[in-house]
């Protein structure tokens, strides 16, 4: 069966999934935004794990437990911040898509979810975020092909019409 990617507008704390990804800051130490929400909801033992794993570089990814979220485990991820695109964000953006789906496939994770990450306080602008998500992920499906369900949680209609664009587009690989 392929691997279904779709994108919805929810709240990535209330998914059903088996893991759903963090925005978070390099230093894993919780922040505002989806990462603030994450934390709240997950309870104060996320903090406690996040605190044992010395920070996250950017563009790449680590894996703890889900605590009281729906979700079994949360991937943090660390993306760019947006200074104008010339800074090597977008290999930075793939690569936190890339490193959340190697996790979750390593991990067994069946179901994923993630946030726009970086287009945030990190400023990324949501148009070419979403088409390196898209990529990124259909790519990393052939590889990680038991990855059955990916979902672009996004928490604004806006978003969500640009992800639905993207996702009408056919893959040409
Ligand atoms: P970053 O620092 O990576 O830019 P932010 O948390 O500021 O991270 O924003 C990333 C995206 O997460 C934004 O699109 C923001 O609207 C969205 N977001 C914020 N809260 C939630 C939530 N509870 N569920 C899903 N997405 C959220």
């Amino acid at each position: 069966m392929p691997t279904r990617i779709h994108a919805i507008h929810a709240d990535i704390t209330k998914l059903p999934v088996q893991a759903i990804v963090n925005a978070a800051n390099a230093s894993l130490l919780g922040g505002g935004g989806v990462d603030g929400a994450i934390h709240r909801a997950a309870g104060p033992e996320l903090l406690r794990a996040c605190q044992l794993l010395a920070g996250c570089d950017t563009g790449d990814a680590k894996l703890t437990l889900g605590y009281r979220l729906a979700a079994h485990y949360v991937i943090h991820t660390v993306g760019p911040v947006w200074h104008g695109g010339a800074q090597g964000e977008p290999a930075l953006l793939a690569s936190c898509y890339r490193r959340c789906m190697e996790i979750a496939a390593a991990q067994g994770i069946r179901t994923l979810a993630f946030p726009c990450i970086s287009t945030g306080v990190y400023g990324y602008p949501i148009e070419p975020a979403a088409r390196i998500a898209v990529a990124t992920v259909r790519s990393a499906v052939q590889t990680f092909t038991e990855i059955q369900e990916v979902v672009f949680c996004c928490f604004s209609d806006s978003d969500l019409a640009v992800y639905q664009r993207l996702l009408r587009e056919p893959t040409w690989e």
